[in-house]
């Protein structure tokens, strides 16, 4: 499936029953993809210096996913082979109370890579209109009734879609991920996360009780896809259950945003560059 299938812009519905959770076809052809992803991540790396070069845009990355998809793998086995320089890293978990004292937004802004860096979300802003909306915890967060409106989240894109039309406005690029496990595989890491000993620090019980609330989530994730997938903030949806396939599609999403972006190396100062034979005939006499 070529990678614009897996990408929503706005253009078109997304139907998650539709979407592939696992390589499927391609699990033949493994090895082709390994390498491919190999070559990706080199030409990923030398675009990342050329951007951490010239400085003039960021690029954030928001993943989202179901407990278990993945996300922590994908950000050590892809993210992790970039220059750790020009990477900002922030997971998001629940909100603390100076968190919750402040508008949703509060938290991610701080958390905003500068230009020429890529910033890395593990969870994001869109935690707010998915385990927000399944467990309606907004309604626990003490915010003034008027607010608590019957068109709450949908007010909620909204305020996301400008928030991010805002950011690609500043010069940042937005690209959201979601990675979509299914119910079996789920299920299937739960079982390696129990069983091993060296998984256990990611075991927790309430994780597993979110899974009796798969169709509610369903549901979150494909209104709120659909409700702020944007040419200027992009939805991937990936499929999850073999990871080798999920990093290739990251890869690629990687290089083709990259690619976007066209970073370039800053020309030098002409006056440093006049310093330059006076500079090169210093350092020779040294010899
Ligand atoms: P983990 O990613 O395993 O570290 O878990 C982080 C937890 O924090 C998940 O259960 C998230 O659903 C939760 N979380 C993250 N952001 C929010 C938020 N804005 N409101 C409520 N829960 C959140
Ligand atoms: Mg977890």
């Amino acid at each position: 499936m070529p990678l614009k299938d897996y990408c929503f812009d706005g253009t078109r519905k997304l139907e998650l029953r539709d979407m592939p959770t696992g390589a499927g076809e391609y699990r033949v052809r493994k090895g082709e993809y390994v390498d491919a992803t190999n070559a990706n991540m080199q030409r990923a790396a030398g675009l990342q210096e050329k951007l951490y070069a010239s400085g003039e845009e960021g690029l954030i990355f928001a993943l989202q996913a179901r407990d278990a998809a993945g996300k922590d793998s994908l950000i050590k086995k892809v993210f992790g082979r970039l220059n750790p320089a020009g990477l900002k890293i922030t997971g998001f978990e629940t909100p603390g109370e100076t968190d919750l004292a402040h508008d949703y937004l509060w938290r991610i802004m701080q958390a905003m890579p500068e230009r020429g860096t890529i910033g890395v979300f593990n969870r994001s802003h869109y935690e707010d209109v998915l385990v927000v909306r399944v467990h309606q915890l907004q309604k626990q967060y003490r915010l003034a009734k008027r607010c608590l409106t019957d068109d709450f989240f949908e007010r909620r894109y909204v305020q996301l879609n400008n928030w991010e039309s805002y950011l690609w406005e500043n010069g940042y690029r937005m690209v959201k991920i979601f990675l979509h496990v299914s119910r079996e595989e789920q299920k299937q890491r739960f079982m390696d996360r129990m069983e091993l000993k060296e998984k256990h620090w990611k075991l927790s019980v309430a994780d597993m009780k979110e899974r009796a609330l798969w169709e509610a989530y369903d549901e979150a994730f494909e209104t709120c896809i659909n409700a702020t997938a944007t040419k200027v903030a992009p939805w991937y949806v990936l499929p999850a259950d073999n990871k080798w396939y999920t990093r290739y599609l990251m890869s690629e999403i990687l290089v083709k945003t990259l690619e976007e972006m066209h970073p370039q190396f800053p020309p030098l100062d002409p006056e440093e560059a006049a310093k330059i034979p006076a500079a090169m005939q210093e350092l020779e006499r040294e010899a």
